[in-house]
């Protein structure tokens, strides 16, 4: 069978490399010139990892990740450093981190030389036909993945677009470009509207994050300045780990999220996968996670079917998939709107909930999300 993946971020060169793995004739095609972006830190939890073994990548990911964070006190501060809820250890335990660029690199490894066609902009036909064009070329497959990301264009030719909703904040992150000490301490600080975020990386670096309630579409002539000025009288190591940090590797990106679920990630024998099919806001730390899934789901559903019965495996990818990001999706705008709350009476209430609820309730809530999600092996 023959199969193109449009996108080579980390849900297109997962389902790639998993359906590559399986003996499928894949194509990627990325319409940026380098397929290796830039990028700062991400974290994985237990269902992506369980997602990635399930397609045979597992332990190259491990290979340049870490679980640093298992064995530190980890939850949400206030920003003069006191805990406002710390999650029991287990909650933690499998979480992994890890450089974007070296998880792309891993990724991209597992694949024959030749399998990405940078430079390439994809468009799938209307209707669900497996035809992928680039400029005036147009190519047939038996199957098109989708996963060109949140701004989607292939999503809207396919009308299944439910539009984009800015979330009310914007965010900043970065990777310190040497070894910081955070003193065991990992995890979020809340504020009025704004947070910060620490997350130790395997190699004693530092990837932190930082939002801030902002019209989308605000400008600052020096983000790391900005940055700086923000949270300058927050607790330590914040500006530490700003410090080590070089101005050129400050990125900042308006957050949105799908407005609405979708209702179907398929249309004919072209599939939606990542944030193309589920785009959510990053509080739960799952985006990239649920992408993995979708990329292990599909993967499992195709193996050793033939074309014939590529409609019915399609058709259960969209059901199992739908409701659980659906659900996430909507976790994660709640979890937002918590997280970014700026009302003082808001956030003085949010804060005593915090310290009165046990952390191993907010550990458990964590687990059920990483549930092991994909169907067995068939
Ligand atoms: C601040 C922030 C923090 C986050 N932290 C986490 C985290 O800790 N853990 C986590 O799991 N998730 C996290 N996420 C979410 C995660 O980054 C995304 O869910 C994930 O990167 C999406 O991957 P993707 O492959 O679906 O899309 P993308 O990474 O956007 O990749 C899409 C690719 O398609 C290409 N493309 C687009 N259009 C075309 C076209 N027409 N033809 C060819 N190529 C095309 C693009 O160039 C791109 O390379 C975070 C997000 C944000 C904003």
């Amino acid at each position: 069978m023959r199969i193109a993946v449009i996108g080579a971020g980390i849900a297109g060169l997962s389902v790639a490399a998993g359906l590559q793995r399986d003996g499928y004739d894949v194509t990627v095609f990325e319409q940026r010139p380098e397929p290796s972006p830039v990028g700062a830190g991400l974290t994985l939890f237990r269902n992506a990892c369980d997602a990635l073994d399930m397609m045979g990548l597992g332990d190259s990911v491990r290979a340049v990740s870490g679980t640093d964070i298992a064995s530190m006190r980890t939850g949400q501060r206030d920003p003069a450093g006191s805990w406002l809820i710390a999650v029991p250890p287990s909650t933690v335990a499998s979480m992994r981190s890890v450089h974007r660029s070296e998880l792309h690199h891993t990724l991209s490894s597992h694949l024959f030389p030749g399998t990405v066609h940078a430079g390439q902009t994809a468009r799938v036909a209307a209707d669900g036909t497996p035809r992928v064009t680039i400029g005036e070329r147009a190519e047939e497959f038996d199957l098109v993945v989708v996963a060109d990301g949140i701004r989607s264009t292939n999503r809207k030719v396919l009308g299944l677009d439910t539009g984009l909703r800015y979330a009310g904040y914007t965010a900043w992150r970065g990777v310190t470009h040497r070894p910081v000490n955070i003193g065991g301490e990992a995890g979020e600080t809340w504020g009025r509207g704004q947070l910060f975020g620490i997350v130790p990386l395997p190699d004693h670096r530092v990837y932190w994050y930082a939002t801030a309630n902002l019209p989308a579409g605000t400008d600052f002539p020096d983000e790391h300045q900005a940055v700086r000025d923000r949270f300058a009288q927050w607790h330590a190591p914040i500006q530490e780990c700003l410090a080590a940090t070089p101005r050129a590797a400050v990125l900042r990106h308006d957050v949105y999220d799908l407005s609405r679920p979708l209702e179907t990630f398929t249309r004919g024998r072209t599939v939606l996968i990542g944030d193309a099919a589920h785009a959510m806001t990053p509080n739960l730390g799952q985006g990239a996670g649920q992408g993995i899934e979708d990329a292990a789901t599909l993967t499992l559903l195709l193996r050793d079917v033939d074309t014939s019965e590529l409609d019915r495996a399609l058709t259960s990818y969209s059901d199992l998939r739908l409701n659980r990001t659906s659900t996430i999706l909507h976790r994660s705008r709640t979890a937002g709107r918590v997280a970014q709350a700026a009302h003082p009476v808001t956030v003085s209430l949010r804060n005593t909930v915090l310290r009165l609820i046990p952390g191993r309730l907010m550990g458990a809530m964590s687990q059920r999300i990483q549930h092991r999600p994909c169907p067995g092996p068939r």
